[in-house]
């Protein structure tokens, strides 16, 4: 499964989404400052190796 790793260019938060959550996220904002979240402040991590 994809991971998103996802850092929020306000509060600098770092987060790690599924599929879902990004979805989720993209709607309805960064879950700490609520800032409008686009697709390319994801970067994708394929699952495994680090
Ligand atoms: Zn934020």
């Amino acid at each position: 499964m994809a991971r998103y790793e996802f850092t929020c260019p306000d509060c600098t938060a770092q987060l790690e989404f599924d599929d879902r959550q990004r979805s989720v996220a993209i709607r309805s904002g960064c879950p700490l400052c609520g800032r409008p979240i686009a697709d390319t402040d994801f970067a994708t991590r394929e699952g495994g190796s680090a």
